[in-house]
């Protein structure tokens, strides 16, 4: 099924290998959405999300197409309007989680960040792992207050799954800064059967060997997915209770 997925995925593939950026051109970030209030995105905090335009892999059951695909992408929102929301919050949410697409192509997150941090909130950085020195650089200057780095696959099915060329190097580099780090982090797969098995689990945990908190999230499927294809697996997909039943095997640290 995972071959004939990818023979399938030639189109999606080739425009991805077009479009793929290895960083997102522009001064300022390129902010596509902004929810203003989550209970959901940064444990333990009511924290307002910022969505950043514009990712390197192209995972098949991604959800967030108009992150990803830049025909899709809305004009960005600026970011002195995100900046002046936050202010305004102060007292009335406890963080600020930076997610995508993947934010660390974004030129100026670094920046970003500083100025969020200036206003004086935690930050949670949702990653996919596939920039280790922007990664380094942040944790250097203390921007960042929780790290939530996807793991895809196992190392060698890297490249097949998220159709970027040399990323498994990088993965394990984050996961090594991350590991190495006092940071608080998680780290997170999306078991989206066929692509992604139950039987890559134990590589995959092995990869994180020594991590407080890995977390199995269920793929859902919805019409909006980066390929179609993929619902055609729908049968293989695997229920909640399935996917509770192998995070209380695999996970660690509960959800
Ligand atoms: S799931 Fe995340 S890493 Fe994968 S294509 Fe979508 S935004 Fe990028």
């Amino acid at each position: 099924m995972f071959a004939k997925l990818r023979s399938k995925n030639k189109i999606i593939h080739t425009r991805a290998r077009f479009f793929a950026p290895s960083v997102v051109d522009g001064e300022n970030m390129k902010i596509g959405g902004l929810l203003k209030f989550s209970l959901i995105d940064y444990p333990g905090k009511m924290a307002a999300v910022v969505f950043t335009q514009g990712c390197n892999f192209r995972c098949p059951y991604c959800h967030n197409s108009e992150l990803v695909e830049p025909e899709y992408f809305c004009d960005p929102i600026p970011e002195d309007t995100v900046l002046d929301f936050l202010e305004k919050r102060i007292g009335q949410i406890e963080g600020l989680v930076v997610t995508g697409g993947e934010p660390t192509l974004q030129k100026d997150l670094i920046g970003f960040l500083t100025k969020v941090k200036d206003i004086g909130f935690p930050v949670k950085l949702d990653t996919n792992g596939s920039n280790p020195d922007v990664l380094r650089e942040i944790l250097k200057l203390n921007l960042v207050d929780y790290i939530a780095m996807d793991i895809k696959a196992p190392l060698e099915k890297y490249v097949q799954l998220t159709d970027l060329k040399d990323c498994a190097e990088r993965v394990q580099k984050s996961i090594q800064i991350i590991l190495d780090s006092d940071l608080t982090h998680e780290f997170r797969t999306t078991l989206a059967a066929p692509v992604v098995p139950v039987e890559d689990l134990p590589k995959m945990v092995s990869l994180i060997e020594g991590t407080k908190k890995y977390r199995l999230q269920r793929f859902i499927p919805r019409d909006n997915i980066l390929n179609k294809e993929l619902l055609e697996g729908i049968p293989e997909n695997f229920s909640e209770e399935e996917v509770a039943g192998f995070q209380s095997v695999w996970g660690i640290g509960g959800n």
